[in-house]
């Protein structure tokens, strides 16, 4: 579902973020990106989302050749894509249901169905009570489960979540976490970059990242 074949990314001169990355994720595979800050985690994300080319090699998403994509391509590309990126803030001046509804509206989806599935998503991360408050209300977990679900409301069949556990406690980030494995349970592929140790502790196959290079997997 997903592949990457000798991936490189060079942003300058002397910022090479990926060197030579090739390795595949299956349909419905739930995968740890590991490694410290700097190793090249978003920048791998960023690529299976055309937020971002490779410099060289080829990222495909169901067979697709991402970097080949023409930009008219980028928004078909980005509706099978759940994405959880520190960028995509919420918006604080609407409602935690207003945020959550606003994918399906920018599809042109109508105001009743899509208040409808905007609610389904809320209730799948345990904040269907927290519909109606403003984002700035809620806590740090809980704005990223709003997130998670405003993400997931267009239903992808890829998730892509960018250290969504960063500045959480522990009680916090699980809910995060299980909420995400909620959606690998029924099928979705899930990619998520972290580098808390407890989570990675527990993940069945993490690719580890350092400097850019794909270190050997630990299963
Ligand atoms: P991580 O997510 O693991 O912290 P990043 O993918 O953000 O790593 O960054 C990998 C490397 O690429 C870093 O050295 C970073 O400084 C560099 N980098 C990331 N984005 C850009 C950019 N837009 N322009 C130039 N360099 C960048
Ligand atoms: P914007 O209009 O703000 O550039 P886009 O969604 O079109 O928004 O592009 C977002 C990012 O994706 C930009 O950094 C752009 O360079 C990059 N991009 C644009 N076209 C492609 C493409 N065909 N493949 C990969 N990345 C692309």
């Amino acid at each position: 579902m997903i592949e990457f074949q000798h991936v490189s990314k060079q942003y300058s001169a002397d910022g090479v973020a990926l060197r030579d990355l090739s390795f595949t994720i299956a349909k419905g595979e739930l995968v740890y990106l590991a490694g410290p800050s700097g190793a090249g985690k978003s920048t791998l994300l960023k690529m299976i989302a055309a937020m971002e080319r490779p410099s060289s090699g080829k990222v495909l998403v169901n067979g697709q050749d991402i970097g080949a994509l023409k930009r008219a391509g980028i928004p078909f590309l980005r509706r099978n894509l759940g994405l959880i990126f520190q960028e995509q803030r919420l918006l604080n001046d609407r409602s935690v249901l207003a945020n959550v509804m606003m994918p399906l509206l920018v599809t042109g989806s109508a105001r009743g169905a899509a208040e409808q599935r905007a609610r389904a998503a809320l209730d799948k991360v345990g904040l269907l009570d927290r519909a109606d408050a403003q984002p700035l209300a809620l806590s740090g977990g809980e704005q990223q489960r709003v997130s998670i679900a405003r993400a997931i409301v267009n239903r992808p069949q890829i998730i892509l979540a960018d250290e969504p556990t960063a500045n959480l406690d522990r009680a916090s980030a699980s809910k995060v976490i299980d909420a995400l494995h909620a959606f690998h349970s029924v099928g979705v592929t899930c990619l998520i970059s972290s580098h808390d140790e407890q989570i990675l502790d527990a993940a069945a196959r993490v690719i580890h990242l350092e400097r850019g290079e794909l270190m050997k997997e630990a299963a």
